[in-house]
């Protein structure tokens, strides 16, 4: 079955062919229709399955659908991941999904380790997609480089792994800055009890 079935816009469709993927994966098979009619999604995925593009597909076709304007510090969709590792990997599908839209959607990428005032700078005027680590998302929200009330749709990537690295406490600050009506993408390898409860 080729992309185009699953309800995607054929630019998104092309752009995954050029990657090579040509078939939906399993996973992607099952969260992409899901996903695109607005269902919250809880996945188990493990790293290999082609959840990334399982998210980022149909968040890209979502936000060609919603109004694009910038406002300052405005962010319309989230993508919480654990490493800095992550959030490249997670920025270049984006990146490379996005690249026959027609309208390509503004992307920052941010993560801790490094400086913050080029990710400031970046986030001048808004991102439509945000991928981050939730530490150094706090602190740009601290230094006012964003806002979350507007984010239409959270992913929340490796959930487990999240959680493992000490972040549950970050993470409950980044959820009670998000709009109670949003969509929620939860992705994790494992549900232990943490997780279960993190997801409700
Ligand atoms: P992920 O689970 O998102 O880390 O993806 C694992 C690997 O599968 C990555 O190297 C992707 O480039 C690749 N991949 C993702 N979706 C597909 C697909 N539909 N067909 C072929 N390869 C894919």
């Amino acid at each position: 079955m080729p992309f185009t079935a699953l309800g995607l816009a054929p630019p998104l469709a092309r752009a995954a062919a050029e990657l090579g993927f040509t078939t939906p994966t399993p996973i992607q098979h099952d969260a992409i229709p899901a996903v695109l009619a607005g269902h919250d999604l809880l996945a188990t995925a493990q790293t290999g399955s082609g959840k990334t593009a399982a998210y980022a597909l149909p968040l890209l076709h979502s936000l060609q659908a919603t109004d694009a304007r910038h406002t300052p510090r405005r962010v319309r969709a989230l993508v919480l991941v654990p490493t800095r590792e992550l959030a490249a990997q997670a920025g270049e599908v984006l990146r490379s999904l996005a690249q026959h839209l027609p309208q390509r959607p503004k992307l920052a990428v941010v993560f801790g380790g490094v400086s913050i005032n080029p990710q400031m700078m970046a986030l001048r005027g808004g991102a439509d997609v945000v991928v981050a680590t939730p530490g150094r998302l706090l602190d740009l929200v601290q230094h006012n480089a964003l806002r979350l009330s507007d984010v239409q749709l959270l992913v929340l990537d490796e959930a487990d792994r999240l959680l493992d690295l000490g972040f549950a406490e970050e993470l409950d600050r980044v959820l009670a800055l998000l709009p109670a009506r949003r969509q929620s993408l939860f992705f994790s390898a494992t549900f232990p009890p943490e997780v279960q409860a993190l997801a409700g």
